[in-house]
């Protein structure tokens, strides 16, 4: 329930320090990164942008000044099906919380109204689209607002792809309460969004709080696609067997049938996309946040605001689009800093969905340039021999060495001199071309050079041309890698139907002997990555069988007092609150104090049952 009755709150905290706020409620020992800057800045009335990456610690920045500060925090945040569970993490600690949206019965709202009106309220979030009404305004104005904070503010920009047109109407803030410090935030990153930022929401004497924007916690690897959903079910049996993770799709009709593969194969998987009813999505996204190892399998309409903190791996089945949108998805892993795993399986077959997606896309050519060159980064990123993250990084403006937590790093890939096998299968694209009236795709080319006497190749009479059987020495899975690459690095460009053709870049290999230098896929076999680490885990449990029993004791205390409190099992204790207390043993409410996440409100409530648990 979202309405704070007056019994459960003592009235307004009485803090004087973000400190003492962040250890007493919050239950934190330190900041981090730039957030205690962040909010010294917006304590003394200063506007800020803050870029820092998905789980960095954003809420923070704005949530303490609202608490230090006179008045209420007033929050805008494009989410409102996840409110409810931001005001529910709020009250858990003692904040108090309420949020304005359409969700609400008027009677709701009317309370919430009134609370924000009698400086009830600590925190108030409101959708973007209520703010622009004269209602709300007038209301906001017979009130005392701390600090505005402006959620997710890429989606002010035009060119990205969470636009919202209510976003632009935002301006009103600073102009409308000019008194009012306001902080913009957002996980995404690049130069021309921030500016975007800055100038829509006419944040022009900002401070900007970047953030650096790695997350060593999580490890990157891009494989060689051979069967994805077997890749798939091998990797998350092998590896994380019982997490939760997400696994993204292109297409609607994947992932419902990659989530019905999954479940035959004993894995607890739903399928997410726009196709399905609002209140389908709700039951499977209510799922995914509150019980333990639900995978979900999603179209990338699933995800923004998804702030689960144990989410363990992010799989994509599909090449994103974009190194920012590959970036964001896979930042949704291990929020809570806890080792996760980015896994992508990518094929030449994408490549070339992917370029034809590009040309019939509608748009003009400057969109479609745009397009592309979001697509080439992303493939040379799939293709790179050097560091996954240094690539990455450096994308974002960031510079750093070798981080020794990707696959590159693990196992690097070494390169071979491919210019004569590009020279065969260009020559004989050409070849076809000539012929005009016909094109071929990418496995007719293959059986040609492989020397196949395939019907199609017998029907064109196609072993009379000069480059028929000239590249026997590569099996059909060889050649897909170096075509892929070929299309990969724009030699080869697909043309309508799928069939290939021949570019500048292209016909400097063929004529010029430009060198062309092809990455040797790393292919892992099954169980390999796994086989190291349950030898290390099968010890660990021998060791700790005793810890580990008490650790799923807490977890089963943990899922009961959730589901009795209508609330996702992470906003009672996160995983890091119960192996720390598993760690320490606290026989005291003091030690149990000294733990993670464990603030005075979380004490009062839980601290006997924890004790008596650890006691037994
Ligand atoms: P963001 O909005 O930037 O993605 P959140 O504000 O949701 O990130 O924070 C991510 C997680 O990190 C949350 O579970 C939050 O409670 C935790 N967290 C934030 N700041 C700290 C801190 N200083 N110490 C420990 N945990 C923190
Ligand atoms: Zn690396």
């Amino acid at each position: 329930m979202t309405l704070v009755s007056g019994d459960q709150y003592s009235g307004a905290m009485t803090h004087s320090h973000p400190k003492q706020i962040l250890s007493e409620v919050f239950g934190y020992d330190e900041f981090r990164g730039d957030q205690a800057v962040v909010i010294d800045h917006v304590c003394n009335g200063g506007d800020g942008v803050v870029v820092m990456p998905t789980g960095g610690g954003k809420s923070l920045c704005y949530q303490i000044p609202a608490l230090l500060r006179e008045g209420t925090g007033v929050v805008i945040s494009p989410l409102i099906a996840l409110m409810q569970d931001q005001v529910a993490a709020l009250t858990q600690v003692g904040i108090r919380a309420g949020f304005w949206n359409s969700s609400q019965t008027m009677g709701e709202r009317q309370i919430m109204e009134q609370a924000y009106l009698a400086g009830e309220l600590d925190l108030l979030y409101i959708a973007p689209e209520r703010l622009t009404t004269s209602y709300t305004q007038d209301l906001l104005d017979h009130g005392k607002i701390a600090v505005f904070a402006i959620d997710e503010a890429h989606c002010v920009s035009q060119w990205g792809h969470d636009f919202r047109p209510d976003y632009l109407m935002l301006n009103v803030l600073g102009e409308r309460w000019p008194d009012v410090p306001r902080l913009a935030l957002t996980a995404t990153a690049t130069e021309p969004t921030r500016a975007e930022i800055t100038t829509r929401l006419g944040l022009d004497q900002a401070r900007h709080f970047v953030s650096s924007f790695d997350r060593p916690n999580i490890t990157y690897r891009i494989e060689p696609k051979v069967s994805a959903i077997k890749q798939l079910i091998n990797f998350i049996t092998s590896e994380h067997p019982s997490d939760c993770g997400i696994v993204y799709a292109l297409s609607r009709k994947d992932t419902e049938d990659i989530a019905a593969q999954l479940s035959t194969a004993g894995i607890d998987a739903l399928a997410y996309h726009a196709g399905m009813t609002s209140q389908q999505r709700l039951d499977f996204q209510t799922r995914f946040l509150s019980e333990e190892g639900v995978v979900m399998v999603a179209t990338i309409a699933f995800g923004m605001g998804i702030d689960k903190p144990n989410v363990r791996f992010v799989a994509h089945v599909d090449i994103p689009k974009s190194i920012e949108g590959y970036y964001q998805e896979t930042g949704r892993a291990g929020r809570d800093g806890e080792p996760a795993t980015a896994w992508m399986v990518y094929g030449m077959g994408d490549v070339i969905t992917h370029r034809r997606m590009i040309t019939e896309s509608a748009g003009d050519e400057l969109h479609k340039n745009n397009l592309s060159r979001n697509l080439n980064a992303m493939l040379a990123l799939c293709e790179t021999v050097e560091c996954r993250r240094v690539m990455i990084l450096r994308y974002f403006g960031q510079e750093s060495t070798p981080c020794g937590n990707c696959d590159t790093c693990f196992d690097s890939p070494s390169q071979w001199d491919g210019t004569t096998a590009a020279q065969k299968f260009l020559s004989t694209v050409v070849r076809l071309d000539a012929e005009r009236h016909q094109k071929f795709g990418s496995t007719h080319i293959i059986d040609i050079l492989r020397g196949s006497q395939t019907a199609k190749v017998q029907q064109w009479n196609h072993t009379t041309l000069s480059t028929w059987g000239i590249g026997a020495e590569f099996s059909a899975r060889q050649w897909q890698t170096i075509v892929r690459q070929l299309l990969a690095t724009g030699a080869l460009e697909v043309a309508a139907h799928t069939t290939l053709k021949i570019t500048d870049v292209g016909r400097e290999i063929l004529w010029k002997d430009r060198q062309v230098m092809l990455r040797e896929d790393v292919h892992h076999k099954a169980g390999q990555v796994a086989k190291s680490r349950k030898a290390k885990s099968e010890t660990v449990v021998q060791v700790m069988a005793e810890d580990q029993k008490l650790f799923e004791k807490l977890r089963t205390w943990r899922r009961e007092v959730a589901s009795t409190a209508g609330v996702p099992a992470y906003v009672v204790f996160p995983d890091r609150t119960l192996h720390e207390t598993v760690a320490i043993k606290p026989t005291t409410l003091e030690q149990l104090a000294t733990v993670h996440g464990v603030g005075a409100k979380k004490l009062t409530t839980y601290g006997q049952a924890v004790l008596d648990i650890v006691n037994s």
